[in-house]
């Protein structure tokens, strides 16, 4: 009889697993390396989130909450889609879980049948495919070029959908590109979601990371017949630098949101109480550290971009949201002597000491992904490494 049930056979282990676990066995010989891998804020979450959190234990707020959430969170959540994103919700319409991880997690179980077919660009977050096949669907990819920066059009939509497509993710600003779909380009693909009846999956999670001055657009504002169709996914990870507190939301119909606050009401329960009260200070209280966070991020990007492109054989589109940069680097990989990659992303760490991930775990093996979430210093000594290794191999 064999062990494990035939779902998590085909279920590969997030990307930056490998690198990172390579990481900490080299630092723990004694190895100076510098991790670019991390995908979060190096900022602690700010103080006036700590304090509320402290004082809502203390008050002995410490027990079960209903499990989609503190009808306070709820209506923090709420205000706080009203007043950045000009979206108006009803507390059934919200679901609060354990990150954003797991609520997309719950909203694919309650969203597709075996064999419903959800479209998901290239490069995408390593965990949409898996856990949209843990749910019994498909992923349908579509591949995004560097030409076209990263984004799929909506012509490339429409052709990847059949008879089975239930939904498209969109994901801006993106993990991995940084990339941030403009509002005529999100109201193009939206026209094709309505036109095909998808639902869309709108992953907003570094909402708040968004440089060059722009600014965030929602694809549920559009209008309201889209805002039915639409998924809104967000939480304040990276946003109040709130990670390990694990807190994330949906937004979205009042049917799909009821039978996920039943499915969680039987796997996790509710999130944190701790976590929650965190939250209602997070989105309740002052923004300025969301602001400064933003800030010190944008100027590592500014410092740091142009410093990468100049490594020989990168080629790299500038970001404009997000904390990470997606290198093409086969010329350099190929220049070095190395068949693929990913080889010399092995190379990368064991020779240069600087840990990178391979594109690969996102959909693009040409690429790297490196995060500029760390110090500014390590930045510059990281890239000075990388620089050193490929001209001295070249
Ligand atoms: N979506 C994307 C695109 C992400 O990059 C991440 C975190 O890395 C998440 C969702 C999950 O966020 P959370 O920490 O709230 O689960």
């Amino acid at each position: 009889r064999e062990l494990l049930a035939n779902r998590v056979k085909t279920l590969t282990p997030s990307a930056t697993l490998a690198i990172t676990a390579k990481a900490k066995e080299l630092k723990a010989n004694g190895i100076d390396v510098i991790g670019l891998g991390a995908g979060e804020p190096d900022f602690n979450t700010p103080k006036n989130i700590l304090d509320a959190a402290a004082e809502s234990m203390y008050q002995g707020h410490t027990k079960y909450t209903p499990a989609g959430g503190l009808p306070a969170l709820k209506k923090a959540i709420i205000d706080k889609l009203a007043r950045d994103n000009h979206l108006a919700y009803k507390p059934n319409e919200i679901l609060v879980g354990i990150g954003a991880k797991h609520v997309l997690y719950t909203l694919f179980q309650v969203i597709l049948n075996e064999g419903d077919e959800v479209i998901i660009p290239i490069p995408y977050w390593v965990s949409y495919p898996e856990q949209v096949k843990l749910a019994g669907g498909v992923p349908v990819y579509v591949e995004s070029t560097s030409e076209q920066n990263f984004k799929i059009t909506a012509d490339q939509l429409r052709n990847a959908v059949t008879p089975k497509t239930k939904a498209v993710i969109i994901n801006s600003p993106s993990n991995p590109s940084g990339m941030v779909y403009t509002r005529e380009e999100l109201i193009a693909i939206a026209e094709v979601a309505v036109e095909k009846d998808l639902l869309i999956v709108s992953d907003e999670i570094y909402e708040k990371l968004l440089y060059n001055g722009l600014e965030h657009f929602s694809v549920a504002s559009i209008s309201e017949e889209v805002k039915a169709r639409t998924i809104l996914i967000n939480g304040v990870a990276k946003s109040h630098s709130m990670t390990g507190w694990r807190i994330g939301y949906a937004a979205g119909n009042a049917e799909i949101i009821e039978s996920m606050t039943d499915l969680a009401s039987h796997s996790t329960s509710n999130p944190t109480t701790t976590s929650q009260y965190a939250t209602i200070e997070a989105y309740n209280g002052s923004q300025d550290s969301v602001e400064e966070m933003r800030a010190a991020f944008e100027s590592r990007l500014e410092t740091i971009y142009p410093k990468l492109n100049a490594i020989p054989g990168f080629k790299v589109i500038k970001p404009h949201g997000a904390f990470y940069l997606l290198p093409d680097v086969s010329e350099a990989a190929q220049k070095t002597g190395y068949t693929s990659v990913d080889e010399f992303v092995t190379a990368l760490l064991t020779e240069a000491n600087v840990a990178v991930v391979p594109g690969s775990g996102f959909g693009l093996p040409s690429t790297i992904r490196l995060s500029y979430a760390t110090s500014l210093e390590n930045l510059e000594e990281a890239v000075r490494r990388m620089d050193n290794f490929v001209r001295s191999k070249w």
